[in-house]
């Protein structure tokens, strides 16, 4: 028979999750709500408790040797149930599972030891920018190109509803490197905020999520 159960270590985790949602991350939660506010100090509680750390393997500054899905799932729960923030808790998501994950499953030795480590630590936000705004769940429709110059590629285009990207410090930016190819022409550039021609347009107003 198999056993279903949590491990109590993850349901221990667990517990100290909603600890510390509960006595660090609710504060001022309605005013920062109306006012549109990203808390930058609660993002860097979170990394100092360790939440980004979930998914980063030990390495490059994670909690464990290797990321542990069951653990990240329990915290993501314990965080979704304790704290009022979603904002935060959208933005932790997003940059956790669609940033650091896609750099440990796919980037370099270079790339990893070069943005895990912020990442992890909270000094660095990362985005995933892949929708535009004629290309939504059809993605590989989008219409960014990346050219091959000297030392690097050029991207052109424009993404929209990146989460995290007006103060992000590096995306994962999605483009075309021959659009004849179609899909297959697709791939993935790790782009700093300091590039020339990067840009990141301020929040927008909207319903939910807010924070
Ligand atoms: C809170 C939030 C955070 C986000 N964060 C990110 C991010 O970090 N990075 C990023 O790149 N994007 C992000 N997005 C964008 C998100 O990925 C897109 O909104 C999503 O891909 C859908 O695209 P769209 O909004 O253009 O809708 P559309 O593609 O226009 O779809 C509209 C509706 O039509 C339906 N539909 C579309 N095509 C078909 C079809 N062929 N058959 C049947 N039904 C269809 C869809 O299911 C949907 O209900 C975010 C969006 C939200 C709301």
């Amino acid at each position: 028979m198999m056993d279903f159960s949590w491990p109590a270590e993850d349901l221990r985790y667990r517990d100290d999750v909603i600890r510390f949602a509960k006595s660090e991350l609710n504060d001022d939660i309605i005013t920062r709500d109306k006012e549109g506010i990203f808390s930058r100090e609660l993002w860097q509680k979170c990394a100092d408790f360790g939440i980004q750390g979930l998914a980063t393997p030990q390495k490059f500054g994670g909690r464990l040797p290797e990321v542990d899905i069951l653990r990240s799932v329990v915290a993501m729960e314990a965080l979704g149930y304790a704290c009022k923030d979603g904002g935060l808790v959208l933005g932790l998501n997003a940059q956790m599972w669609t940033v650091q994950m896609s750099i440990v499953l796919f980037g370099t030795d270079e790339q990893k030891q070069k943005f895990l480590p912020k990442l992890t630590n909270g000094e660095w936000l990362g985005a995933h920018a892949l929708t535009e705004a004629e290309s939504g769940s059809d993605g590989f429709n989008m219409t960014m190109t990346a050219e091959k110059k000297d030392g690097g590629y050029m991207l052109n285009g424009e993404k929209c509803l990146v989460t995290l990207a007006p103060i992000a410090d590096m995306a994962i930016v999605f483009a075309n490197v021959n659009p004849k190819l179609g899909k297959w022409g697709v791939s993935a550039f790790l782009v700093e905020k300091n590039s020339a021609g990067y840009e990141a347009s301020p929040v927008r107003d909207k319903m939910g999520l807010r924070t």
